[in-house]
């Protein structure tokens, strides 16, 4: 057995500063930064905007795009030509921009990308009562483009009731916004393409930030189909156990309540986990809030212990 191959990949995290950021990201978990308003932190990225670094072993300072590039083996010879997820952690303080992101063909063909953003959001933690914004109101797209150019984003925007440990799936073309006192952490394809639908008139360093209100009448879909089924509302869930939250053509996205211990073979491509809640260890050695790691191809079995709540995601091969 090739000893390397086996290896669990613990990567560097990489912080970004953002207008609407917060401290948490540096104050609840074990994350560095001078930074005065964290928004994100990339916990699992490829992204040339945000490209981890492996921290340690045989492919220490390697990073996720060229181990990805050079050793897909690890990855289960996915097809994709770049490595496929993002998974981040947000905090929002303040409101995040209304925005909607493209498909795989509206990126490809008109920002020259090879992947458009679905994602999910996995509530690690919000105000009581809160709500997102998830979908709109406009039943053509001349309704839309007039609410739009008129500003109407009251009326436009559906706003979704939520709590912690809510999972929602957010598609291309569905209008969304995160709102302040929102962690979320997010799983998404491995791509960076948003436009801006709204800002809320604020100014950074004193100028608007751009809005992309021609691209985001193109790709926003009408009617829309998300809203409240968008919602998977949260529930107590088994301990020990593979809850699915999320999936889509791109990922499964499940929940994973350690309690003592949990044995399981890895046969996915390849599969993140990541610790929101808890400590306790990951094949003997130990993990806590805030740590993510990727288990290679063909692993074989792993073994948790401890008491953590985690969530754990996976790509899925192209049809
Ligand atoms: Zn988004």
């Amino acid at each position: 057995m090739n000893q390397t191959a086996k290896e669990i990949l613990f990567l560097n995290p990489v912080l970004k500063e953002l207008v609407w950021g917060g401290r948490r990201l540096v104050t609840e978990f074990p994350y560095e930064s001078e930074a005065e308003r964290i928004g994100e932190c990339w916990a699992v990225s490829a992204h040339p905007h945000g490209d981890c670094a492996v921290k340690e072993g045989s492919f220490q300072g390697m990073t996720l795009s060229q181990l990805y590039r050079e050793r897909r083996d690890l990855f289960g010879n996915l097809s994709y030509e770049e490595f496929p997820l993002l998974v981040k952690i947000i905090d929002a303080r303040q409101d995040l921009s209304i925005q909607v992101h493209p498909d795989d063909n509206y990126a490809r063909a008109v920002e020259k990308a090879p992947f458009g953003k679905t994602e999910c959001w996995y509530i690690m933690d919000c105000p009581e009562d809160a709500a997102l914004v998830v979908g709109h109101n406009a039943k053509t797209r001349e309704e839309l483009r007039q609410m739009i150019e008129e500003g109407r984003y009251e009326e436009l925007i559906r706003q979704v009731p939520v709590q912690k440990g809510d999972m929602i799936q957010i598609d291309p073309g569905t209008v969304h916004a995160i709102k302040g006192g929102f962690l979320i952490l997010e799983t998404q394809q491995n791509s960076d393409i948003t436009y801006r639908v709204y800002d809320y008139g604020r100014l950074v360093d004193g100028k608007p930030r751009q809005l992309h209100v021609r691209q985001s009448i193109d790709v926003i879909r009408v009617p829309d189909r998300s809203g409240e089924e968008a919602v998977k509302k949260a529930a107590p869930l088994p301990e020990n156990a593979w809850n699915l939250l999320a999936e889509s053509p791109y990922y499964k996205v499940w929940k994973l309540n350690v309690k003592g211990e949990f044995s399981f073979v890895q046969e996915h491509p390849f599969l993140i986990l990541s610790v929101l809640e808890g400590s306790g260890t990951l094949e003997g050695r130990p993990v806590k809030k805030g740590d993510h790691m990727l288990i290679p191809c063909g692993y074989g079995s792993v073994s948790l212990t401890g008491e953590m709540e985690c969530i754990a995601s996976t790509a899925v091969e192209k049809p």
